[in-house]
């Protein structure tokens, strides 16, 4: 769908689910009321600021007040198949009709395709992931099922070999023990066994682990991001710059103070908004940061990618007013072998910030500015903000050491 008339699907489709949920959900009508909104207020994905943003935290206080799910059902209790339960606790309504086609969709662009056996190595118990999300999503998408869970590598080794599965989902971490325990075994992960692809979440996928499980298995493996409330809100194409985010949700990067929005390429919180029936999260902050993108992307999807999962709100810094995160300090390290530690140190001199990236060097550098240059310029290409480096002696940076400390002294 082209950019227009994507915009305009959308805004069409948050109408009927604003409506929706203030008419049948009590949480979601008195969010309404307390911000002094009628339905007709919200036209537009921009008007969604107007909407005050839930917090996955706020959710367990809200259930205790009043159980089970805090008032955001919107179908009575006796109509649900099932219900699950997340670490907090957080009780989620289960599926009546399983509808949602996030995940669906990040398991087709992963490569999965009707008639793939499939072994699903997430947990079926208590949480919604396994059985709700990736089971009915892989049935929709036409495959068939091992539910294999967690635990028993040997036996899951053995399952794979005889069924020739040719599909994987779990955390990569559980595939590379499966990669290891077949070697244990004798056995060839190319030769003996059919692996094809996988659709891995849960965890984050280094680039490093990515290219040895795949060179391990000669397969395709793609990552996806979602939560357990609101579901899939990216997945990778086969182009594998970014996730785009599904078709049947709305996410917005807004600033975690505020709950504004903020444009492509800022770093901000992941709000989502799904048109689940059954459970209408709406202006759900997750908690995980990122920016987006709506750059063209060559596999032909139009819509908007998450450019990275950067962590976690509570770890952010704000300098000048905009985020830094030790993830982004991290990335700027990465690019120069001679760093052997560093430290971020956020300070404020006449009513302004200051960041300096204190760095130890490995061994005695032959050109010291033109380091200093370009970390500086690697600086403001990743985070965005300008920051001076300053070289320290070895041991000068504490062991355990924050990486972005922040010393400013507000009076
Ligand atoms: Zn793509």
């Amino acid at each position: 769908m082209p950019h227009k008339k994507r915009h305009d699907h959308f805004n069409q489709k948050l109408r009927g689910i604003v409506r929706y949920a203030t008419k049948h959900s009590v949480a979601f009508k008195n969010i309404m009321e307390s911000a002094g909104l009628k339905p007709a207020d919200i036209q537009t994905i921009k008007d969604l600021e107007k909407i005050p943003v839930t917090k996955k935290a706020d959710l367990v206080e809200l259930q205790k007040r009043n159980p089970p799910f805090g008032g955001f059902e919107a179908v009575p209790i006796e109509t649900l198949r099932r219900i699950y339960v997340s670490p907090g606790p957080i009780l989620e309504p289960g599926e009546a009709e399983y509808e949602d086609l996030g995940w669906t969709q990040a398991m087709y662009a992963a490569g999965f395709r009707p008639g793939d056996i499939v072994m699903n190595t997430f947990s079926y118990h208590m949480v919604p992931f396994g059985m709700q999300m990736v089971d009915n999503s892989l049935r929709q998408a036409g495959c068939i099922v091992v539910p294999t869970g967690v635990g028993n590598t040997e036996q899951q080794v053995n399952i794979m070999k005889s069924l020739k599965i040719n599909g994987y989902c779990g955390t990569p971490s559980f595939l590379l023990n499966l990669a290891e325990k077949a070697e244990e075994m004798g056995l060839d992960c190319r030769k003996d066994l059919n692996l094809q692809v996988a659709f891995v979440a849960a965890e984050m996928l280094p680039e490093s682990l990515r290219s040895k499980l795949e060179d391990k298995f000669d397969m395709r493996i793609r990552q996806s991001y979602g939560t357990a409330d609101i579901g899939c809100l990216g997945y990778e194409c086969g182009e594998k710059n970014g996730m785009h985010i599904p078709d049947d949700r709305i996410v917005e990067i807004v600033d975690p103070t505020t709950g504004k929005q903020l444009p492509p390429g800022k770093t901000g919180e992941i709000v989502g908004t799904t048109f689940n029936r059954i459970y209408p999260l709406i202006r759900f902050g997750t908690g995980d940061l990122s920016s987006l993108t709506d750059s063209p992307c060559p596999c032909g999807r139009t819509s908007p990618r998450l450019v990275k999962i950067l962590g976690r709100v509570d770890q952010v810094t704000k300098v000048r007013g905009l985020f830094v995160h030790p993830g982004q300090a991290d990335e700027v390290a990465s690019k120069f072998p001679e760093i052997r530690k560093y430290q971020v140190i956020v300070t404020r001199k006449e009513h302004k910030d200051e960041m300096t990236f204190q760095v130890e060097v490995r061994e005695e550098v032959s050109q010291p500015e033109k380091l200093k240059r370009e970390i500086e310029q690697s600086i403001r290409d990743v985070m965005k903000v300008r920051g001076d480096v300053q070289f320290v002696s070895k041991g000068a940076i504490p062991e355990g050491a924050k990486k972005i400390e922040d010393r400013r002294i507000w009076e």
